[in-house]
Parts: structure tokens; C-alpha cells; sequence
């Protein structure tokens, strides 16, 4: 059976290139980066060139970037590290659709005496500026909005966004984690203190990540003991999953202009393919401020658990936008941020792109859905039958 694999914003296949560069730091060169000998000196090397390839991706220094284990702890670190410099009682805004990366570690801090502020967005799931000026006049602040949004693929307008936190005086974290790679992504010219960004979303594998931070900005590590990532990260650095990172954001950095035109090009083909052949259909998000490899679509009065199964039979990969979690089916906290009609959450899928998926995957996927989706409304208790 064909296999179609468009749920890249969950994760990524990891490159050939990347494959092949980690294979001999799982064969021969093992030795501890910390190591004064030739055992640890050979493989330092190899951190800091990979420090380079990530830093050159984003445009920063390579010594303001440290490897995590994950986009989620360079989120955990940026935030709660900086909240911690400040002091016991700061406010921390962010915004209702981030990834639970994000709202996670602002809610603990909100439970331990700071104050937590959540931004709403608009219908089409752009920040509110007004609200976010609003709460950036309570006082000083550490704010965390993201750069892309992982389920709709709206990108916000970071550049206007981190100069009005900078005017305020704030620090400013962005959750890069679905933007680097796929978006230009310059912490030269846009000012952010702090940047995440996750291998696994960019053809490296789960389990490493990266925080840039800027020179200057303060942060208390999050993780501690030893002396590695200089005092800022510590713990034994994990040489294949950083050296494949490393060449991960190199060829992201080779191939993303044509990739980012490619990948936009099927997924309008998709999208638009969709629109025509499924009646009561709609895309979700800023269409003109989006991801190129991002679809969000509604196909009202249907489960989008249910089409995704049927689609998994005809080995198609995508995701709903309902996470079912305890049995329930949880609607997503970004659509109903948006205020998306409760048919039209229930109703969603995402579907995500790679640099691997061909125009023959997208038709497959235009030939398969349409006659899923009228089985379903025919069998659908929300659909008003003639
Ligand atoms: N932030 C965003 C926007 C994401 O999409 C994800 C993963 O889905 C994360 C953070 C978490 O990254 P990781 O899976 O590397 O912890």
C-alpha cells in the first residue's frame, strides 16, 4: 500500500545526511566531551562545528547557542530561567495558542507567585497587539510568543511583536520550534533575547534541541551540575544528536528558499484541491501569514478522528485537531482560541509537509479524501439530512 506521510509539524523523517554524519559518533568516536584527552578532544570539535551550522541557520553568534534535550526544555529554560533573574514576582505573558511547551512552564510560575497573562488572537488566529500592549504596560515583563504556530501555521509578526516587549523593557522568548528551518529566521534582524528551536521538526532526530541566547541576556540555568554548555546547560553533551542537528540546520539553511516555494506550491495545490471537492470545508488560519508547509482544514459535521483513521487504512499520516487524551476528545485549545464554531474544531485536520512529500503524495491524498469524507456525513448525527 502507499504510504503518505503529511503530519511533519508532529515530527520529521530524519535526512540521509544526518543519518550518515551521527553513525560514526555511535562507532568510534565516543569518548566524553569533557575529557582532557585525545578520546574527548576529537569529538569537541564536532560540537562546535555543529555549534556553528545551527548559529550560521538563525544568523547568531555560535557562543549564544547551547544544545538541549528538546524543544521543550529551551522553552522551560528560557522562561523559567529568566522569570528567575528577575525576581519573585514578575509578569510573564504569553499567548492562548502557544504550545504546551510554553504555557506549561507560565502557568508553574503563575502558581508560584508571578503573574501569568495569556494574549488572545483573532478569527484568523493573529495576535492581539492591542491586548499585548495592554499587558506589557502592567510592568515589567517576560513575554513568550511564538514564531509559528504548530497546529494552524499562522506566523506572528515577531519582528513588530519583540519591538514593542524591547520598548517595554521586557525580555523576549520566541518558541521557534516549527518556524526555523522552513522561515527566515534572523535574531540579527529581529530583537529576540531568546529563540527555541527543536531537531526533530527539521529532519534531525527527537531528543536535541537548541536556545539561542542573545549576548547580554541573563538567564539562570535550568538544569544543573556540571560545567558543560559553559555553566549555562549542564549534563554530558549528546555528540551524535547534536553533531546530526548541526547538519540538520545545514541543509535547511542550503535548501530553504526552493523548499519553502516547493512545499507552498502542494500545499495550495492541496488545499485548494480540497476546497473543490469537499462542499462545507474550510482552512483555518491566516492564509496570507503562514507556514509553506502548514494546512489547517475543517470538514464540518464530521469527527477529524474519524477521517484520520480512514485515512491511516489508505495509509495516509496527518493529525486532527482534537487530541484525544482520557478517553475524551479534547477540542484544540488554538481553535477555540480563534473561536472557530465547535462543529468546525471537531471537524479539523492538519495536514504538514516536508521537503520529502511529492506532488504524486498530494493527489493520492485528493483522490483518497472526498469519498471518506461523504461516508462520513452520510452516517454524521450533526449533518441536517434533506
Ligand atoms: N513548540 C512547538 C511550537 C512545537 O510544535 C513543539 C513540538 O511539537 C514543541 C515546542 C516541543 O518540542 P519538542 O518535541 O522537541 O520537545
Amino acid at each position: 500500500m502507499k504510504t503518505v506521510y503529511l503530519d511533519n509539524n508532529a515530527t520529521t523523517a530524519i535526512a540521509p545526511e544526518v543519518r550518515e554524519a551521527m553513525e560514526p559518533f555511535f562507532r568510534d568516536m565516543w569518548g566524553n566531551p569533557s575529557s582532557m584527552h585525545t578520546f574527548g578532544g576529537q569529538v569537541r570539535k564536532h560540537i562546535e562545528q555543529a555549534r556553528q551550522q545551527v548559529a550560521a541557520l538563525i544568523n547568531a553568534d555560535p557562543s549564544e547557542i547551547i544544545f538541549t534535550s528538546c524543544g521543550t526544555e529551551s522553552d522551560n529554560a528560557a522562561i523559567r530561567g529568566a522569570a528567575e533573574v528577575i525576581g519573585p514576582r514578575v509578569n510573564v505573558i504569553t499567548s492562548r495558542v502557544e504550545h504546551p511547551a510554553v504555557l506549561g512552564p507560565c502557568r508553574y510560575l503563575s502558581e508560584r507567585g508571578h503573574r501569568a497573562f495569556e494574549v488572545g488572537v483573532d478569527a484568523a488566529g493573529q495576535i492581539d497587539q492591542v491586548q499585548l500592549g495592554e499587558f506589557l504596560r502592567e510592568g515589567s515583563a517576560v513575554v513568550s510568543l511564538m514564531w509559528a504556530n504548530n497546529e494552524t501555521g499562522v506566523v506572528f509578526p515577531i519582528a513588530e511583536i519583540s519591538g514593542m516587549v524591547k520598548a517595554a523593557g521586557g525580555i523576549f522568548h520566541t518558541d521557534a520550534v516549527q518556524a526555523v528551518g522552513k522561515l527566515i529566521t534572523d535574531v540579527r534582524a529581529v530583537p529576540v533575547d531568546m529563540l527555541s528551536l527543536s531537531g526533530h521538526k527539521l529532519h534531525a532526530p527527537k531528543g536535541i534541541g537548541a536556545l539561542y541566547i542573545r549576548k547580554g541576556t541573563r538567564v539562570k540555568p535550568f538544569m544543573l551540575g556540571g560545567h558543560q554548555e559553559d555553566n549555562r546547560r549542564a549534563g554530558t553533551e549528546n555528540v551524535p544528536y547534536i553533531v546530526g542537528l548541526g547538519v540538520a540546520c545545514e541543509l535547511a539553511r542550503a535548501h530553504r528558499a526552493d523548499e519553502f516555494v516547493r512545499m507552498a506550491t502542494l500545499r495550495d495545490r492541496l488545499q485548494s484541491g480540497l476546497l473543490a471537492s469537499c462542499p462545507d470545508t474550510r482552512v483555518n488560519g491566516d492564509v496570507h501569514h503562514r507556514l509553506p508547509n502548514t494546512l489547517n482544514i475543517s470538514f464540518e459535521f464530521i469527527e477529524g478522528e474519524s477521517i484520520l483513521y480512514m485515512l491511516s487504512d489508505v495509509g495516509i499520516a496527518a493529525s486532527s485537531g482534537s487530541a484525544c487524551t482520557s478517553g475524551s476528545l479534547e477540542p484544540s485549545h488554538v481553535l477555540r482560541a480563534m473561536g472557530v464554531p465547535f462543529t468546525a474544531v471537531h471537524g479539523s485536520v492538519r495536514f504538514s509537509l516536508s521537503r520529502y512529500t511529492t506532488e504524486a503524495d498530494v493527489d493520492y491524498v485528493l483522490a483518497k479524501i472526498p469519498p471518506i469524507v461523504s461516508r462520513l456525513r452520510a452516517i454524521s448525527p450533526f449533518v441536517r439530512k434533506q
